[in-house]
């Protein structure tokens, strides 16, 4: 039995291959884990809960909703795509919502779980942009707005962020590796998981003399996958 670890799968209806290959993974491997943490970025994009209603999300949200009948615990952490997942998503799937980051006792080790994109602090834009759209005001407002203008803002959104990514210098994408330290000493921890930054692996470091690992879990734009934390063993990345 295991604990297992999911990140950015950005699901929509256009793009069946990973919505195949998450729900194999459900019914299969997640039914017989311990627990699965979702890291955010679970949506191509998340307007409101109101749309549930939508034929593709209420399939989705019924699959997680068979999982934790059948009685694996799942967790479920905001991403900067479905940071609008509220409680009646949670309601209707048997999720919990996990603040980013939290500090969860992972097969008996403090593990510190994050989306990841609060560590890329090079990323001063993004940063600004963040703390304006979880701000409760903005979500008010925005929330406030028709299904399908919402819709409309973010598709538009996803438009000019794609022109700003291509325009960012590669390092400013990734974790600050100061933003890291801080973030684990804070927590007294030595393992942190997290997704976002699309670069899947292992990275060392050492903290107060100590080693310390950091886990990062790779997208399913490409082939996807899960890391797997076993009882006493190792973490291990798995690829599909
Ligand atoms: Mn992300």
């Amino acid at each position: 039995m295991s604990a297992l670890f999911i990140s950015d799968l950005h699901l929509t209806e256009e793009r069946p291959e990973a919505n195949e290959r998450f729900i194999e993974f459900l019914e299969g491997k997640a039914r017989a884990a311990d627990a699965l943490y979702i890291l955010g970025d679970f949506f191509e994009y998340w307007i409101g809960d109101d749309d549930l209603e939508e034929p593709f999300n209420a399939v989705i949200a019924g699959l997680l909703r068979g999982l934790t009948r059948h009685g694996t615990p799942l967790y479920l952490m905001h991403g900067n795509r479905d940071f609008l997942i509220g409680e009646r998503f949670c309601a209707a799937t048997g999720a919990q919502l996990l603040q980013d980051p939290t500090v969860h006792e992972v097969q008996g080790v403090k593990t510190l779980l994050a989306h990841g994109d609060t560590l890329c602090t090079d990323d001063v834009d993004y940063q600004n942009w963040r703390r304006i759209a979880r701000a409760e005001a903005w979500q008010r407002e925005f929330l406030a707005k028709p299904r399908a203008e919402r819709r409309s803002a973010i598709q538009g959104m996803r438009e000019k962020s794609k022109e700003v990514i291509q325009a960012k210098p590669a390092e400013i994408m990734d974790v600050s590796q100061a933003a890291v330290v801080q973030a684990m000493r804070s927590h007294a921890v030595s393992r942190l998981v997290h997704g976002h930054t699309h670069r899947p692996g292992r990275h060392c470091l050492t903290l107060e003399g100590r080693p310390a690992e950091r886990w990062v879990l790779p997208d399913w734009y490409g082939r996807g996958g899960y890391l797997e934390i076993g009882r006493g063993g190792a973490p291990k990345l798995v690829r599909f």
